[in-house]
């Protein structure tokens, strides 16, 4: 298991990566598990968090090989496919990993799989309105985490691999706009993990022009509405949210001639008979 000496940097209560302007999170943004903390003003442990947050609830995912349940995310649709959660471990019980995933508690109750499982069935059958909208955080390494941005839960099924039956949950990603712009960037630009890594340890965890530790993104170097791809590392670095800034304005001060065309049609809605 390679290390990438993430433990230089991170400090328990003061971590370099916090922001200031959390809150404004984009997708792929880097946060520390404080950072996360604040957000979600709750010390989420768990993968499954039914309605913790006001208006959502809140998925904590990880693709990583040695992770512990087998998340998976379509790159070509964006579609995250997440895994239920195993009984508990209790003493002198089964191996968790050799049962089936509970959907009530011994008590009766439902588990986190019955509430999502419940979620998404009266979704499918109109019983509700709107599907679950689920907050979704990627577990890069130890204390980093990436946000993954909000989807929504609209199926659910349980399936069995031969040994013992698992949830699937169907989640399908949400694009906020604002003024017509979209503000969370398609799902299926999402950049793979692996290749976070690689570009974290690369770039020594810090903006490549500023060396700024805070408000860090992954960016990638080829606008994707140019042909970059996400999935080497050759495309993608890390910048901080500065940086990252002044790089979509000079992508955006392509748009004058638009204006131009614009301030000419009004010009000739503007001509006398
Ligand atoms: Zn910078």
């Amino acid at each position: 298991m390679p290390h990438y000496g993430f433990g230089l940097f991170m400090c328990r209560n003061n971590s370099p990566y916090s922001s200031t302007a959390i809150g404004a999170m984009e997708v792929d943004d880097i946060i520390s598990y404080h950072d996360l903390v604040t957000e979600e003003k709750a010390a989420l442990q768990k993968g499954m968090n039914f309605g913790v947050g006001k208006k959502y609830s809140v998925f904590l995912m990880s693709l990583r090989e040695n992770a512990p349940y087998a998340d998976a995310l379509d790159p070509a649709t964006g579609m995250l496919t997440f895994e239920g959660h195993d009984e508990p471990q209790r003493r002198g019980g089964p191996n968790p990993k050799e049962v089936d995933q509970p959907l009530m508690t011994p008590r009766g109750s439902g588990t986190e799989n019955g509430k999502f499982f419940r979620a998404a069935m009266d979704f499918k059958s109109g019983l509700r309105a709107k599907p679950e909208l689920i907050k979704v955080y990627e577990k890069i390494s130890r204390g980093i985490w990436s946000y993954k941005g909000f989807f929504e839960l609209i199926d659910a099924n349980i399936v069995s691999n031969g040994k013992r039956k698992v949830f699937k949950f169907s989640l399908k990603p949400v694009e906020k706009k604002s003024f017509g712009r979209v503000v969370d960037l398609p799902h299926n630009r999402l950049i793979p993990t692996t290749v976070k890594v690689e570009v974290w340890r690369r770039d020594g965890g810090q903006c490549v022009q500023c060396g700024s530790k805070k408000n860090l993104h992954f960016d990638h170097d080829i606008p994707f509405s140019k042909g970059g791809s996400s999935l080497t590392a050759a495309n993608v670095r890390l910048l901080c949210a500065k940086h990252n800034l002044e790089k979509s304005d000079k992508i955006l001060s392509v748009a004058p001639w638009l204006f131009a065309s614009a301030a000419a049609a009004s010009h000739i809605h503007k001509l006398p008979g």
